[in-house]
């Protein structure tokens, strides 16, 4: 076996770590980063470019710029959550066939997967030159709500792009894991993500080698970007005062804006006061104009994304009472995501927990460090750290009135096999349809269908007279096996659930040939 590589396939950036003489280390992108933008470009010459050299040229190839291409994955295009998302970016977002969000581009109609396939096969590469060996196995982390259909559009992901995906791990429990939480003792969890683009906080207990998600909620429109753009707004303001000049009506302007607001952010995260200077910014009636912002200090940062920093509370206050804890029963509060670099961040979460991780890590690389972590038990190359896989969310059938009965509950450790009896309800029933659902909500049209099939020929009685007992067998590999036995006659039907990506074994296999053959060509 090759080596196994880490991968925190984030929504803004992506980060690649590998075990090295039993310690986990990032690997840096040929640039010399040690994250890589999650943004995938296809370019007049008919070339497909990634990360950094992606994102410098947004500007003048918007339309066939890619990025966020995360919060596509397994969701339709009509998704109101989806509106939001559509409104933010220049690339079109259409249905697929199968009412799927895609992106389209003059290039053609991509799936979410082939897109992350493109960057996940730039990890890769980037791996390979780094370990000097060809890399074809991965840990990937997903979020912790990612359903299963999530979860193997991002396998797909990895298919198509030539990386056997061997194990999705949540982000948080990548966190956990990256942090190497002492695992002598039990320990309560506060895992506070806010990356660039969304906000996630977990409540997790690790209780040796099992790590529980008790509870999760989020912001998926809260990040870096909007405190960016806080600061873009103030200077493009304070820029028109002065010269009777809109820079918003200067895309090019704008993107030379967006980078230096973010770098004077990352600056005031460390000194109290930077400037943001930019020659030949734009040019007014009278010729080219300069931007000479020489002051923006902390404070003034702090003024402008003030009602942002406000918003983490909410969240925080929910998934505390989801949990049925207060910040008392919490034994660290791990921070993940660059944005918990800002001072301002890192005091409301204090005032909110009452409490912060004293350990250092760093918040962009560890939930990288966690997947190579795992991928260092799974080789047997680390022995003395454990991890048991739970079922991420509860998986039941449909029963009357359009209920979801439960049959596995969410954060059961697997393998793992439950039953479960029913009965007929209605006279001279003959056959049951057994409908698969996973979710947590009572009714199951709110949780999502994994798959359904029929047990006929039910001896003809009067309605409740008929049982059929149902098994749920989730295997190690995660994969569910339902069967379902009339009691008398002991008459079975049985089903391998396997998820969806939306896509068939048959295209991704077509779309790995076809990528792996690009690569050969283009080598
Ligand atoms: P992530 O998605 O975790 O990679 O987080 C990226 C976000 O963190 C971006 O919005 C960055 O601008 C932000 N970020 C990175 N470093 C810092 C820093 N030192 N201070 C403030 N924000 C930062």
């Amino acid at each position: 076996m090759g080596k196994l590589i880490g991968i925190d396939l984030g929504t803004t950036n992506s980060c690649i770590a590998v075990l090295e003489n039993g310690s986990a280390t990032v690997i840096p992108t040929r640039q010399g980063h040690r994250t890589l933008p999650s943004v995938v470009a296809f370019t007049d010459d008919g070339k497909e470019i990634v990360g950094v050299t992606a994102q410098r040229q947004a500007v003048t190839n918007p339309h066939r710029t890619i990025y966020g291409i995360k919060r596509l994955i397994g969701r339709k295009a009509n998704e109101p959550e989806l509106e939001k998302w559509k409104a933010c970016v220049a690339y079109d977002i259409t249905a697929a066939p199968n009412g799927d969000a895609w992106v389209s581009t003059r290039d053609g109609d991509y799936s979410p997967s082939e897109i992350s396939a493109i960057v996940l096969q730039e990890i890769k590469a980037i791996a390979e030159d780094y370990l000097g060996e060809p890399v074809t196995e991965a840990v990937v982390t997903v979020p912790a709500y990612f359903n299963d259909n999530q979860r193997q559009a991002t396998k797909d992901a990895g298919a198509i792009a030539g990386l056997n995906i061997k194990h999705i791990l949540n982000e948080p429990t990548a966190a956990a894991l990256g942090y190497g939480v002492d695992k002598s003792t039990d320990q309560t969890l506060a895992i506070f993500d806010l990356g660039g683009g969304t906000f996630d906080i977990t409540i997790m207990k690790a209780s040796q080698g099992v790590y529980e998600v008790l509870a999760t909620h989020g912001d998926t429109f809260l990040g870096g970007n909007d405190f960016d753009q806080a600061l873009i707004e103030h200077v493009v303001a304070h820029f028109k005062r002065e010269h009777q000049v809109d820079l918003y009506a200067d895309p090019v302007a704008v993107q030379r804006l967006k980078e230096a607001a973010e770098t004077a952010k990352k600056e005031l995260s460390t000194t109290t006061s930077t400037s943001i200077n930019l020659p030949f910014i734009t040019t007014g009636p009278a010729g080219p104009l300069h931007m000479r912002h020489d002051a923006i200090d902390r404070v003034t940062l702090e003024q402008l994304t003030h009602e942002l920093v406000q918003r983490l509370e909410p969240p925080c206050r929910q998934v505390l009472r989801d949990a049925g804890l207060t910040t008392d029963d919490l034994d660290q509060v791990l921070l993940v995501g660059g944005m918990t670099r800002m001072p301002a961040v890192r005091r409301k979460v204090e005032e909110i927990f009452g409490k912060i991780s004293a350990k250092d890590v760093n918040p962009d690389e560890i939930v990288a460090i966690g997947a190579a972590t795992q991928c260092g038990i799974m080789s047997g190359d680390l022995t003395d750290v454990v991890l048991l896989d739970v079922t991420p969310h509860s998986l039941g059938v449909r029963v009357k009135d359009e209920r979801m009965s439960f049959v596995i509950s969410k954060n059961t450790t697997i393998p793992t096999s439950e039953k479960k009896l029913f009965a007929t309800t209605r006279d001279n029933q003959d056959h049951v349809v057994i409908q698969v659902h996973q979710g947590e909500n009572e009714l199951v049209w709110h949780n999502v269908s994994l798959g359904q099939f029929t047990l006929g020929d039910l001896p003809k009685l009067p309605a409740g007279k008929v049982n059929v007992e149902v098994t749920f067998l989730l295997d190690a590999d995660g994969v569910l096996h339902v069967t379902a036995r009339e009691i008398q006659t002991g008459k079975e039907a049985s089903v391998k659930i396997t998820p969806s990506s939306g896509l068939s074994k048959d295209h991704v296999q077509r779309l790995a040939a076809e990528r792996s053959a690009k690569i050969d060509a283009s080598a």
